[in-house]
């Protein structure tokens, strides 16, 4: 099982584009499962954090809109 901070790595390698299709499956069914990744995800920008501060040093603009892009299409899709 991937725990969340599997998922934020898993996540990171996506937006790079370099996640197997495997291992996106795998990040696709934990933020299909997991409210607290999708609510850290969704909220990412505006709330301050540890890991919100980690993401924001690796994370590009190109990237940040990739991960909106990505976000929007996840929770379109949760029930
Ligand atoms: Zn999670």
């Amino acid at each position: 099982m991937y725990t969340c901070k599997d998922t934020i790595n898993l996540l990171l390698d996506f937006l790079d584009g370099e996640l197997s299709p495997e291992d996106t499956q795998h990040l696709r069914e934990h933020l299909s499962g997991c409210a607290p990744c999708i609510d850290f995800l969704r909220t990412y920008k505006a709330t301050p954090g540890l890991c919100k501060r980690a993401l924001a040093q690796q994370m590009p603009q190109e990237v940040s809109a990739k991960l909106s892009e990505f976000l929007r299409s996840r929770i379109k899709s949760s029930p």
